[in-house]
């Protein structure tokens, strides 16, 4: 492996200072603080400058929520500086005085800072950010990136390594837990991080470069040795914050392993920072195929204009995209809710792929619904929309389990010749089985 772009490279973003955004000048604009009101979904407000032959090669649509927070927070900023990925990463906002010129902070949200303990830290991009700034304070994005002091309620079920990752790992930064695939944990760093990370323990860690090197080289090691793994899922942290060199000669290395059949990028970047899919990355990435996307979306809030367009470039070249969705109560716990979400990831070429109850990652009960929530979810759905639009309902089993799928009661009773079935509708039908072995 290239030593010396591996140590210039990788896990390096860019300064995470808490700078003055440009043009807010340490105020906050009080007319435009969020309202109680339920938030309107971004995909009823009108799209601008959507015109596809008006856009520049990487420039993208721009969303009416989006644009309206450049103008008022970072009015010195063009919309071609607010659509590079760099600057978006750059000022990121990591920090609660920062966040509180934007959002007026309740004291849930307060008092999770007063404690001075940060167990998971703050990162949320200016991008991601304007999905909800000019909305109420219980808008389900901000639910799932803005902390509450509940955090530090850790219940005695939850679990520094809710999925027993740890257990599981060969060498450092892999994991080994099924028989032909392996998750490749590729860097610590997300641009926004997620509330109910399950991988809280490591993500937002710092590592030297030259460890994560290191790692990497021991990973790659592993995989060449061990014939069986034919699918190799990247992940971390996102791998999509990586810049396009590391990537790619991750991905060759990779590719390069005759064994190595289908290889699989786990990512939220298209949702929380969509202006990282440049054309060049599309470019690049389709050299490596067979190669997969999972986008993690929460929301159907998140399907915007500039969303739409980073998967629309990733589609196009040739990557079949799927979602992964974390069940969240008052965020996403309801059908009409995960409905839209997972029609409109359809109308998005993206496929929902899974639909996980939430781990027992420490701090995260506020966030946690009854199994009988996720249940109900998919019985609302099943027959009532497209089976395309269905992800499989699964729990990842604590301590090594592994996914677990779960459906409502759809068999009523079995015998020796015979299927009683509920459909839909509630309704019992009889299948003979009359198959033979
Ligand atoms: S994007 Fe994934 S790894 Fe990063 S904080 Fe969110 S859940 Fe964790």
């Amino acid at each position: 492996m290239n030593r010396e772009m591996m140590l210039d490279s990788i896990d390096v973003p860019p300064s995470e200072d808490s700078e003055e955004p440009p043009g807010l000048g340490g105020t906050i604009v009080c007319d435009i603080q969020p309202s109680r009101q339920t938030p309107s979904l971004l995909h009823d407000l009108p799209i601008l400058n959507i015109k596809k032959d008006s856009l520049k090669l990487n420039s993208f649509p721009e969303g009416a929520l989006s644009k309206k927070f450049r103008e008022v927070f970072f009015p010195d900023v063009s919309r071609e500086q607010w659509m590079s990925w760099k600057w978006q990463l750059k000022h990121r906002v990591t920090d609660h005085k920062t966040l509180s010129k934007f959002l007026c902070l309740t004291e849930e949200e307060q008092r999770f800072y007063e404690s001075k303990q940060t167990i998971f830290p703050l990162a949320i991009t200016p991008y991601y950010l304007s999905l909800f700034a000019f909305n109420g304070f219980d808008h389900p994005l901000r639910r799932s990136v803005v902390p509450l002091e509940h955090e530090y309620d850790v219940s005695d079920v939850e679990l520094t390594d809710p999925l027993g990752e740890d257990h599981d790992s060969p060498v450092p930064g892999i994991v080994h837990r099924y028989p032909d695939r392996v998750l490749f944990l590729s860097t610590m760093y997300c641009s926004t991080y997620c509330r109910y990370c399950t991988r809280s323990r490591i993500v937002s860690k710092t590592m030297k470069t030259d460890c994560l090197s290191e790692r990497w080289e021991k990973g790659i090691d592993y995989i060449k040795r061990t014939p069986v793994i034919r699918d190799v899922l990247i992940s971390g942290g996102d791998p999509l914050t990586l810049p396009d060199e590391t990537l790619k000669m991750l991905l060759t290395k990779l590719r390069n392993i005759p064994h190595v059949e289908i290889i699989r990028l786990g990512s939220k970047m298209p949702v929380v920072l969509p202006f990282r899919i440049t054309t060049s990355l599309a470019r690049m990435l389709k050299q490596f195929h067979p190669l997969y996307m999972n986008i993690h979306f929460t929301h159907p809030d998140e399907l915007t204009p500039e969303t739409r367009e980073a998967c629309r470039r990733l589609a196009d070249a040739g990557i079949p995209l799927g979602s992964q969705t974390v069940l969240l109560k008052n965020i996403n716990d309801r059908v009409d809710v995960m409905t839209q979400l997972f029609q409109g990831l359809l109308t998005m070429r993206v496929k929902p792929y899974y639909l996980f109850q939430c781990d027992l990652a420490p701090g995260t009960t506020h966030l946690r619904t009854p199994v009988e929530t996720g249940l109900s979810i998919i019985k609302g759905l099943r027959g009532f929309t497209s089976g395309l639009a269905i992800p499989h309902y699964v729990i990842d089993a604590p301590r090594g389990g592994g996914k677990i799928p779960l459906l409502p009661e759809y068999l009523v009773k079995k015998d020796q010749c015979s299927y009683v079935l509920r459909n839909y509708e509630d309704k019992l039908y009889t299948y003979p089985d009359v198959g033979n072995d």
